[in-house]
């Protein structure tokens, strides 16, 4: 079991980046998202997803980001760029009920020291979706995209076009 803690989530400004979190977090093999900000604008389009596309993945909204991470029975890794290199720690960190914690703007000091690994992917700025990409793709040793679920919706891979089974709408 995979969950992905998204803090700092503001529904007007980060509507798009929080909802390619969520999605990344599903074809790249975590199993849920809880986002510290409500938003059931956010909930409804990811779900709507996860009902045409297929699988189990769960969202949840307004959850109370500390207490979550107090009482997280399991490892807990925050994606940070002043971590330590993915490459040096990913070996040490267990796979049991993991929290994957990824910001969006500062994020408070505490979370550093609630966490279990302060993990870098790269020592330079640039996205907590790119970050969360790389990071589920190294745990699964690069198998991490999902084999397609039982969907309403199945794309099938073509050169040069579109083909598509299904509308699910
Ligand atoms: N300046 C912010 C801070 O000090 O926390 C970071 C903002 S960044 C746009 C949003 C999120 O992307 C971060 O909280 C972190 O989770 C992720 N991120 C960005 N660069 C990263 C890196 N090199 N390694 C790991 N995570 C990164």
């Amino acid at each position: 079991m995979i969950t992905v803690l998204r803090l700092g989530h503001r529904p007007a400004r980060d509507k798009r980046v929080t909802t390619h979190v969520a999605l990344t977090a599903r074809v790249f093999g975590a199993d849920a998202v809880l986002v510290s900000t409500r938003d059931p604008v956010l909930e409804r389009t990811v779900r709507n997803v996860v009902r045409r596309f297929g699988g189990s993945f769960r969202i949840l909204t307004g959850v109370p980001w500390r207490r979550t991470l107090q009482d997280w029975n399991g490892p807990k890794v925050h994606l940070t760029m002043y971590g330590l290199p993915i490459e040096d720690v990913l070996t040490r960190i267990p796979r049991e009920n993991l929290l994957i914690v990824i910001g969006a703007e500062k994020v408070p000091r505490e979370v550093y020291d609630l966490v279990d690994f302060n993990v870098a992917v790269g020592n330079q700025p640039h996205s907590e979706v790119a970050a969360l990409a790389v990071f589920l793709d190294r745990l699964h040793g690069g198998r991490s995209i999902r084999a397609e679920a039982a969907a309403q919706v199945r794309i099938r891979p073509n050169p040069r076009g579109k083909s598509v089974n299904g509308s699910g709408r």
